[in-house]
């Protein structure tokens, strides 16, 4: 259907004044205050049921549709990143060392004219929740909406997100079936020796040494506790102890990440990350505590979700330009908790050639604000529809 797409591009100009806006002043982790009240005014003004403050600086639009009790999620980020920005854009960050290199300012651009696509056409049956997340670059922001009763204030039969890719052609989207992104977190590892006089290494338990021997033993997780065919990765990447040449210290800390795509298999990682530390510390008389914070889950899309997606991507883009073929990635996003949360499915949108994410150059290209958009008002109209008469096509 060419239409969905000629009706969003009327809002093409207002999306991307929008998201100029947004570039210009990027927030980080859960701060998103400005970028907060300016989704709330917007959505305040089209006379949709806002609600402020969820979870924070979370922002939920309830859009009420005609017939059917079925409900909807749409999700889509707002942080930015703590990076110097480097584009030379007439509207780059006017915040010096934060930027908008992750394209969530686009994410939530596509969200916003999708939301005004819906309050003005009113074509869709149940009710569609238009979800506006802080802190997904690693500062918790969709737990944080979870624990603040997001699905039991705004019940959702599915939730829906989608995120930019660089080198990804415009007008393609991808996706994959069941676990498409690693779960994974962070870990702490203190080790606790003895000082000394560097010269009298006798008179001290070193926790360096031991802190070394545990950095090697870490990486027999993978090679001799993980079964060969699945995937997991353990990195320690960062080991700090002591401060002069001459000096034992008292204690060094390894840190680190761990990736897995089986929540089992994160939580026997986890535990062997303890038990490897306590035991070599131990060895070396030394001691060991270890501290893992789950940051992800496995990202699962839902087969059914998924298929849906795909369809609605589909009836927008010529339907070769939807793959299903994308291979799972040891990278996360948070989404993967509403998704454990609510059942549901994410895509990528083309973003075409430029910097990847993350780059001091990157930016994101307004001319996939309608591809985004179009998506997510055929979810809407498509999820929220009773189910016997869903056909996207
Ligand atoms: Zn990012
Ligand atoms: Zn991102």
């Amino acid at each position: 259907m060419k239409s969905l797409l000629d009706g969003i591009r009327a809002l093409d100009t207002e999306m991307r004044t929008i998201r100029h806006d947004l570039h210009a002043h990027p927030e980080l982790g859960l701060e998103t205050h400005r970028t907060s009240a300016v989704v709330a005014d917007f959505l305040e003004g089209l006379g949709i049921e806002t609600h402020r403050g969820v979870g924070g600086t979370g922002v939920v639009g309830v859009l009420r549709g005609r017939r059917s009790n079925r409900s909807v999620g749409l999700r889509a980020d707002m942080d930015a990143l703590a990076i110097a920005e480097a584009t030379g854009l007439p509207y780059a960050s006017r915040t010096p060392g934060l930027m908008h290199g992750c394209g969530h300012d686009g994410h939530t651009a596509m969200l916003l004219g999708a939301a005004k696509y819906l309050a003005q056409h009113r074509d869709f049956e149940g009710t569609v929740n238009l979800i506006f997340q802080p802190g997904e670059e690693g500062y918790d922001g969709a737990r944080e909406m979870i624990r603040d009763g997001l699905f039991e204030r705004f019940p959702c039969d599915a939730v829906f997100g989608m995120h930019n890719e660089p080198g990804l052609p415009l007008g393609q989207m991808r996706t994959g079936f069941g676990t498409i992104a690693a779960g994974g977190g962070n870990f702490d590892i203190t080790v606790q020796g003895r000082g000394a006089h560097g010269a009298e290494p006798d008179r001290g338990i070193d926790p360096v040494l031991a802190a070394c021997h545990v950095v090697t033993a870490l990486q027999s997780i993978v090679a001799r506790n993980v079964p060969p065919l699945a995937s997991v990765v353990v990195s320690a990447t960062r080991i700090e102890g002591g401060s002069a040449y001459n000096v034992i210290p008292e204690s060094a800390t390894i840190s680190g990440t761990a990736r897995y795509f089986d929540v089992a298999l994160g939580e026997t990682v986890q535990a062997r990350i303890a038990a490897l530390a306590s035991g070599i510390a131990e060895g070396f008389g030394a001691t060991a505590e270890t501290d893992f914070r789950v940051m992800f889950a496995p990202h699962v899309n839902d087969p059914e979700k998924t298929a849906l997606m795909v369809a609605c991507a589909r009836s927008i883009l010529d339907p070769e330009a939807v793959s299903t073929e994308m291979e799972p990635s040891l990278g996360s996003e948070d989404f993967s908790f509403m998704l454990e949360a609510v059942t549901g499915a994410y895509m990528m949108i083309g973003n075409g050639s430029g910097h990847p994410l993350h780059h001091p150059e990157y930016d994101f290209c307004d001319d996939a604000l309608v591809h985004g958009a179009a998506l997510y008002v055929r979810l809407a109209q498509e999820a929220t529809r009773a189910p016997e008469e869903q056909d996207p096509t």
